[in-house]
């Protein structure tokens, strides 16, 4: 979900002056429109993002997993599978307060059904391609490989008060937004509610184990801002934020308020996940505060526009008592114009007051795409009119651009990488 950008190889294309673009435009900036270059990623020039909803036919499921199922669940599988339900509350326990799923650790279990009870709930789902480091050692991006060869990416981030993890919720992306690189793989399949937790219970064990710089820390937070489009796959992320919710022996018990939930604007699924009980944070990716650009920056819009999106954010403020997140990758001419930033706070403001904070990001600069970051002066005047407008505006840090820190970058680089040795 996180913005990527060009990779740099392709020419600038000449600006638009605009003249046919939305009202109050302002004098002397140009509008660069998504539709002015091939998508991120494309492999042709005359490549257009092709939205898809479908989720391609079963490529065969995921093993089951502890991790799939409640409690009552893993009781039951162990039953049918001949052994004793209630060895299920200590697989739990080593699963979700140890982060392990390696039978010799278990030594409380009888050594002769050790292997059985993991080989029946704790498959390896998930397995390491590539790990890279950034930002002196407090950002770690992991390639992962699942059980049917596909490739997904997770990133680990320390900070002085937390230690997050975003995680993928699908391998490829359906929504085919032109700025990022997973958008354009397409969709390959959803993950399993196990392939979702496994991402957080390395990332847990990785932080208590003191990977990152500064020692061992405790994984706080998790944000669904990597590959995919997490409402697409509703199910399996609403019973992956169980097991991270609930607390041990079902899950890892973390606060659901350190929980994000992003998406670019599924409208029915925020307003059945307002209906979950389960207070997360929602994100929306809005990029465009009108339907003209938002149409082509982000595909999805054509379906539900910018209205019945920020409708659907701010009643699942009302549902849920949680601030909704906006935001709001900053284009330099492409979305970065003042008027926009008034646009967006006449409309956040319309709707009630407090309910929304604005995150502005900052895109890498890259000569020659039209990716590319603002000028400090127009990011500055951005995030003044939306403050000025008394809208909660945090200017978000862009960790690990220096490792193909945005989703789908590395997933991209290693295949193109391995194509060439091939
Ligand atoms: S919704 Fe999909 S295509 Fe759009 S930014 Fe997120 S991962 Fe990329």
């Amino acid at each position: 979900m996180r913005i990527t950008h060009d990779r740099g190889h392709r020419p600038r294309p000449a600006p638009i002056v605009i003249g046919r673009g939305p009202a109050a435009p302002e004098p002397g900036r140009v509008q660069v429109r998504p539709t002015d270059q091939p998508p991120e990623g494309a492999t042709s020039p005359d490549a257009r993002p092709r939205l898809s909803f479908a989720v391609p036919a079963a490529r065969g499921k995921a093993p089951r997993h502890l991790a799939d199922l409640d409690l009552r669940g893993r009781k039951a599988a162990l039953k049918e599978a001949g052994l004793p339900a209630f060895r299920a509350d200590q697989l739990s326990r080593h699963y979700f307060t140890r982060f392990t799923r390696d039978a010799a650790d278990m030594t409380d279990l009888p050594a002769g059904l050790r292997d059985q009870l993991s080989a029946e709930l704790l498959p390896d789902l998930i397995h390491k391609v590539r790990v890279l480091r950034a930002d002196q050692g407090r950002t770690m991006k992991h390639l992962w490989e699942l059980h049917d060869g596909v490739r997904v990416e997770s990133v680990l981030m320390r900070y002085k008060d937390r230690t997050t993890l975003c995680v993928s919720s699908q391998a490829g992306c359906g929504m085919a937004c032109p700025f990022c690189a997973t958008g354009q793989m397409g969709l390959t399949r959803n993950l399993s509610a196990a392939e979702i937790v496994e991402q957080v219970r390395h990332a847990a064990q990785a932080s208590a184990a003191g990977t990152l710089t500064d020692g061992p820390a405790r994984l706080s937070n998790v944000v669904f801002m990597g590959m995919g489009e997490p409402m697409i796959n509703y199910k399996n992320v609403v019973a992956a934020l169980h097991r991270l919710i609930d607390p041990s022996p079902e899950g890892f018990g973390l606060s659901a308020r350190a929980i994000t939930v992003s998406t670019v604007g599924l409208v029915p699924l925020i307003r059945k996940l307002a209906t979950e009980g389960m207070p997360v944070t929602l994100a929306v990716s809005l990029h465009a505060p009108d339907d003209e650009l938002r149409d082509e920056l982000i595909p999805v819009n054509s379906k539900w526009k910018v209205g019945e999106l920020l409708d659907a954010a701010y009643d699942y403020f009302r549902a849920t008592g949680r601030r909704v997140s906006i935001e709001y990758a900053l284009i330099k001419d492409m979305n970065d114009h003042a008027w926009r930033a008034q646009r967006l706070a006449d409309e956040l403001c319309s709707r009630g007051r407090g309910w929304a904070h604005v995150n502005p990001i900052p895109l890498n600069p890259t000569p020659g795409s039209i990716w590319t970051c603002s000028e400090p002066d127009v990011q500055d005047l951005f995030v003044d009119t939306l403050r000025r407008a008394g809208i909660t505006t945090t200017v978000r840090d862009t960790r690990g651009s220096d490792i193909e820190g945005a989703c789908g970058q590395l997933a991209t680089e290693v295949l193109h990488q391995e194509r060439a040795r091939t």
